[in-house]
């Protein structure tokens, strides 16, 4: 799903502040709180942008938008044949590999959009300024 939307959205044209993708011309709203309420980026924003621009082939853009952008899109890519696996195997393939197939990326993606997001606000200070 996420993938299939990353090719349907189109990238911006502009690397601005308001630089939203597009659904068939049409700007997508900002979903984040964080950026609603303190008009500055969370640790997740610029995925879908990166996410967008990479499945686009812009792989500039892409790591621009967000610095982790292409490995979580690699990611979600490898967990698809992982899910096909788990849908036809059922839950007795739900073995302790394929949990920590799972497990051990997700933790370490999250770790690091976290450790990202801290260095991006040491490097801004971000609350200060
Ligand atoms: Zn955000």
């Amino acid at each position: 799903m996420i993938i299939l939307l990353s090719c349907i959205l189109s990238p911006s044209k502009s690397h601005s502040d308001d630089d939203r993708v597009t659904l068939f011309g049409f700007k997508t709203p900002i979903l984040c709180a964080h950026r609603l309420i303190f008009h500055k980026p969370c640790a997740g924003c610029g995925l879908t942008r990166s996410f967008v621009s990479f499945a686009h082939g812009d792989i500039e853009a892409a790591y621009s938008y967000h610095r982790l952008g292409i490995p979580l899109f690699i990611l979600v890519i490898i967990q698809i044949p992982i899910r096909l696996y788990l849908l036809r195997t059922g839950s007795k393939g739900y073995t302790s590999f394929v949990k920590k197939l799972i497990a051990y990326p997700t933790i370490l993606v999250i770790i690091a959009l976290i450790i990202n997001w801290l260095i991006y606000l040491w490097q801004v200070n971000f609350y200060l300024t």
